[in-house]
């Protein structure tokens, strides 16, 4: 094993998972941190937690279980992925993750970079972009969960960091991996701990991969990733496979869930239920009244199946999910419904479906965990951060998308794909 990466939701583990597979690593991701298992045939593993939104002190404690799994089973680099969005709260869980790594591997510095631009998120003097707004004046101000309202990234990490954070700004990277390196030493002379770098572009994101390939731990979304295997071959460490993304053919039924509440996932699902798809909308005030609307979605979705591929979905317009938490509570309505959707992924795969799309990060793990799915074989990319999966050693084939990626027929697409 040559990368070990520890991931802060299922989707976002993918997504770097995916960015592997493309530069031709074999890369699997395992859910959790193995119990006395052996590690996975794999050039890079990706150990999925579901820490993003937990308390942070069991995130800290979870990331360095894992870090000691990746460590034990001989990884030579390790990476934190995180969201592109940079999904946190003041209390972390990005700052507090990044220093108990460093921590534990005795590294004195790291950058943060969540840039992908592929998906539209650049990085530029430390601010955030989503497209061509600002990330605080984007669809993630209004997050379910992590509400990002601040788009200074160095300010974002500060709130939930112990030690300095500086800033690694584009002028620096536009001039290389040396330049980089050198603005890296320059930050540790000044006590900085973390710097947020910019990155704007692919050639961005491989020059701070170039400049990091030193360092023991990187923190960042996926879009780094995309230049670690190229610097990996040069040192003779890989051997670049071009079928690093080979899946087998799955036959069975098909289907959608969604518990994804973001803009891109709406657009999806709109588009899905415009051109005349079937679609069970979760009624979460009938969930919250104990009511078996996970019964009452199967039996919808069974009147279907055999005529093509149905979406079953909780995602709902920003007011709607704001009036379910203002009854219910962020934390419980968000559990309520991933359990519900969980439970109708399980009845699905049960009724015979074996390609199944799942939108929504948080979604998706509960989604894999009732699905006693323990590691994913990575396949090829659908959209930009989202490859096809395999439940290892199941004839069960998944696509896990992260809220806002893919495009507006994503989910067709996705079916089409493995059709
Ligand atoms: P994303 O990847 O878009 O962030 P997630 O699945 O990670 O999606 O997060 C969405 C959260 O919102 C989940 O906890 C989900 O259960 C919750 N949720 C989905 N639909 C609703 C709804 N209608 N009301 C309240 N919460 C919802």
């Amino acid at each position: 094993m040559i990368l070990g990466v520890i991931a802060d939701d299922f989707t976002g583990a993918t997504d770097v998972a995916s960015m592997l597979v493309r530069a031709g690593m074999r890369t699997v991701q395992v859910i959790g941190v193995p119990q006395n298992e052996a590690a996975p045939e794999a050039d890079a593993v990706v150990v999925a937690l579901k820490s993003r939104t937990t308390p942070a002190a069991q995130a800290v404690s979870e990331s360095l279980a894992a870090l000691r799994w990746l460590r034990a089973a001989g990884a030579r680099q390790f990476y934190f992925k995180y969201c592109s969005t940079f999904d946190s709260t003041p209390a972390g869980n990005i700052g507090p993750v990044a220093e108990a790594l460093m921590d534990a591997l005795g590294s004195d510095f790291a950058i943060a970079c969540p840039a992908f631009p592929e998906n539209g998120r650049t990085v530029f003097r430390g601010h955030l972009f989503v497209g061509d707004q600002l990330l605080s004046d984007s669809g993630m101000r209004t997050h379910p969960l992590t509400p990002m309202t601040d788009a200074d990234l160095v300010r974002v990490l500060q709130a939930q960091s112990r030690g300095r954070v500086g800033l690694v700004r584009h002028d620096t990277v536009a001039q290389g991996a040396d330049a980089v390196r050198a603005r890296f030493d320059g930050l540790r002379a000044d006590g900085v701990r973390l710097a947020v770098a910019d990155a704007i572009d692919n050639d961005g994101l491989r020059v701070l991969a170039r400049a990091c390939a030193d360092l023991p731990l990187i923190t960042a979304g996926s879009g780094v990733a995309l230049g670690l295997p190229a610097v990996y071959a040069e040192r003779g460490w890989l051997t670049p496979d071009a079928r690093a993304a080979a899946l087998p053919p799955v036959g069975g039924l098909s289907a959608v869930v969604s518990g994804s509440c973001s803009s891109a996932t709406h657009a999806q699902v709109a588009h899905w239920l415009a051109s005349g798809q079937p679609g069970f909308k979760v009624d979460v005030h009938a969930l919250a009244e104990g009511r078996p609307v996970a019964v009452q979605a199967l039996a919808f979705a069974q009147q279907h199946l055999s005529d093509g591929p149905v979406l079953v979905y909780a995602t709902s317009a920003a007011d709607e999910v704001r009036a379910v938490q203002a009854a219910l509570g962020v934390e419980h309505a968000g559990a309520m419904v991933e359990e519900c959707l969980a439970q109708v992924a399980a009845s699905l795969v049960d009724a015979g479906v074996r390609r199944l799309v799942v939108a929504g990060g948080e979604t998706s793990g509960a989604v894999v965990q009732a699905l006693g799915v323990r590691s994913l074989r990575i396949g090829a990319t659908i959209d930009p951060g989202v490859p096809w999966t395999q439940a290892e050693g199941r004839p069960l084939l998944l696509a896990l998308k992260s809220g806002n990626f893919g495009s507006v027929d994503f989910f067709a697409k996705a079916l089409a794909q493995v059709a």
